[in-house]
């Protein structure tokens, strides 16, 4: 038995002024087949997973490309196509095999490719025919398209968000696929459009228990293979933006429909209820000086770079400058301009200095202020769980009782060591502002004595009913209050 495998991902947020092309992704993750890697980068998982079961299994597993570009913006065309067909071809090399297994992020969008995962399944259901086995592993940030599931046989998405359990979901995968070909099953695919888009954390309630509902119902029906809530990613601007819930039957489509649509309904039922409560950045602000205990941890949700955005809005430092704020840290704002100006200065320097926010509208503006260089750092890492996220040559400046770091690679601020890296004590600080908005949790909530989310500016389109969508559906919530309701109109 011969499976292919490989990779082709990134999350486009069409709105995010990041474009993206090879050196993106060579950046990220680019392994020529075989080359991947021991440990997997999230949409990689197919890969280390298929090969552990190609040794215990005893079938072949042909690697093609595994490529990964961090979130940002539009995709390069000649980019997108020229990965594309890279695979592609190793995969006609490959013929014959019994089955395709990839691993897909679903939300990347490209220069005149609005549905790339839909065309590259669509190409890979061309070359190997019919009656060949495609599957894929999935973030569910993504758009499913009729597209992509016309093309491909079955999908699994990560369940989680924080995405914790991407390698188990490529173990599900894998499972479903192997079982397949040994003529135990037969996946059907049956979609419910929940009409809506919305955020679901699963750290917390109500996707918490949603999340460890359908895993029961995973567990105890075997005619259910799999089933997936597909987020959406409202910062995608595609015809096919919006929540989808999946589920995966052995052969009973009537049967899955039904419960995908139960299942989609009960979380329409809840929309608007998912996401924590979010302050502004004035009530941030006033709240965090007036804490008698630090540090407060004050996180910038939406200008967070793991979701496409630049990292370098300074909405929330100017309300600290404005309101006085001393004793306080800001980590990170992207600035490759302003770090190369602190870099030529040197540690120690006085000078003039215009930093921040020149990527996009929303973000603020550019600080103004004479800044005193502390410190200076080539190629500076922070810690990220077990590995260390790079944040590029970084400069640490003062301005007027805050202390704030440049870098010069976009980065979520994900540990408190991106601060003591650059000669700051985060935990003596009384105020900390950070850019994330979910994946700095467990390392910051160590040390802080609160922590507030606050949404400043619009570095994000965080706000659907707002946002200036040109291809998105009008027609879901929270564009028209109850899209499930033909009787309203839009809202
Ligand atoms: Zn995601």
């Amino acid at each position: 038995m011969r499976i292919f495998t490989a990779v082709l991902a990134t999350e486009t947020n069409t709105f995010s002024p990041i474009c993206v092309d090879r050196r993106a992704f060579e950046a990220s993750l680019y392994a020529p087949p075989g080359e991947h890697p021991e440990t997997p980068t999230l949409c990689s998982a197919p890969i280390t997973v298929g090969r552990r079961l190609a040794v215990e299994k005893g079938f072949e597993l042909i690697e093609g490309t595994a490529t990964w570009a961090d979130p940002a913006g539009l995709v390069n065309r000649l980019t997108y196509e020229g990965l594309r067909d890279e695979i592609l071809d190793q995969l006609r090399a490959a013929l014959p095999v019994d089955a395709v297994v990839l691993g897909l992020h679903g939300a990347m969008v490209a220069d005149g490719y609005e549905d790339t995962e839909g065309d590259f399944l669509a190409r890979v259901r061309e070359i190997v025919g019919p009656d060949i086995l495609v599957c894929a592993e999935l973030d569910p940030h993504s758009h499913l398209t009729v597209k992509r599931r016309t093309a491909a046989d079955f999908f699994v998405y990560f369940k989680e968000f924080p995405h914790t359990d991407f390698v188990d979901r490529a173990e599900d995968l894998w499972r479903i696929a192997l079982d397949t070909l040994a003529g135990h099953v037969k996946p059907v695919m049956s979609v419910f459009d929940c009409r809506m888009i919305d955020v679901y954390p699963t750290s917390r309630d109500p996707m918490r228990s949603f999340v460890d509902k359908i895993m029961r119902m995973e567990a105890e029906d075997p005619e259910i293979l799999s089933i997936s809530v597909i987020h959406g990613f409202m910062a995608g601007d595609v015809p096919e933006m919006g929540t989808k819930l999946l589920v995966v039957t052995d052969g009973k489509p009537e049967k899955g429909i039904a419960l995908a649509r139960e299942l989609g309904l009960e979380l329409f039922a809840k929309r608007g209820t998912f996401i924590m409560p979010q302050i502004d950045e004035k009530q941030a602000v006033s709240l965090a000086l007036a804490a008698t205990v630090g540090p407060v941890v004050i996180a910038d949700v939406w200008d967070n770079p793991g979701g496409g955005t630049a990292g370098d809005a300074t909405v929330l430092l100017a309300e600290l400058l404005a309101q006085g704020a001393r004793d306080t840290a800001v980590g990170t704002i992207w600035d490759p301009m302003a770090v190369q100006i602190c870099m030529a200065a040197g540690e120690g320097a006085e000078i003039q200095l215009r930093f921040g926010a020149k990527s996009a509208p929303g973000t603020g503006n550019p600080i103004d202020g004479i800044v005193k260089i502390v410190k200076l750092v080539r190629n500076a890492e922070m810690r990220f769980g077990e590995s260390y996220a790079p944040f590029g040559d970084a400069a640490h400046i003062h301005l007027d009782g805050i202390d704030i770091i440049l870098n010069s690679t976009r980065a979520q601020s994900f540990d408190p060591s991106l601060f003591s890296v650059m000669g700051i004590n985060p935990a003596a600080k009384k105020v900390l502002v950070i850019k994330s908005t979910n994946h700095f949790y467990a390392s910051f909530a160590l040390i802080a004595a609160e922590i507030l989310y606050c949404s400043a500016g619009t570095p994000y389109p965080n706000n659907p009913a707002r946002t200036p969508y040109r291809r998105a559906p009008r027609d879901i919530w929270p564009m028209v209050e109850n899209p499930h309701n033909p009787e309203q109109g839009a809202a």
